[in-house]
């Protein structure tokens, strides 16, 4: 840790101003004394995750967490990305037309909910092929499925259409 800039707000001053989501982040330091960091300092500071799941502890500038713009939250849960009620599966399928629609009807995951699930969780779930002459059933990640480049689609109709592709 280098010394505090002489100038600038304290950290904890900064907390008190910013309800909720200073009271988190007083939470969430480490460090011995808080008091002594401010709020736009470049100094790594020693974090833990108020998630009770989570309670992950990593380095991070006091300034990435208290920028109004883009503040960085705890990378583990990052990694998570908890799914919400505005951020799931199943309102990215809402937001995306015919693609959407037809991916929540191939979705026939026993386990998980649409709505429990992000568009890029890693989670295998299962589907199912809408294709009458298909009906292929398999798992893969909703990752894999809903990204914009190249998405993954029904490895039995790619089967099925190299079989019906004539002899070249
Ligand atoms: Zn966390
Ligand atoms: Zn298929």
């Amino acid at each position: 840790m280098g010394r505090p800039k002489s100038s600038g707000k304290s950290f904890v001053e900064w907390c008190n101003e910013n309800g909720q989501r200073g009271a988190r982040l007083l939470l969430e330091c480490r460090e011995k004394d808080p008091s002594k960091l401010t709020k736009a300092s470049h100094d790594k500071a020693l974090w833990k995750c108020a998630e009770e799941k989570c309670r992950h502890k990593w380095r991070a500038q006091v300034s990435d967490r208290t920028k109004s713009v883009k503040p960085r939250g705890c990378p583990k849960c990052a990694n998570r990305m908890p799914h919400s009620k505005t951020n799931n599966f199943l309102t990215w399928c809402d937001a995306n037309g015919e693609r959407g629609k037809r991916l929540l009807e191939e979705f026939c995951d026993t386990e998980k909910k649409p709505e429990e699930l992000t568009k890029s969780s890693d989670y295998k779930a299962l589907w199912k092929c809408l294709h009458k002459r298909c009906k292929h059933e398999w798992s893969a990640t909703v990752a894999s499925r809903t990204r914009s480049v190249r998405p993954a689609g029904c490895p039995g109709c790619d089967r099925l259409r190299k079989k019906d592709a004539p002899d070249a």
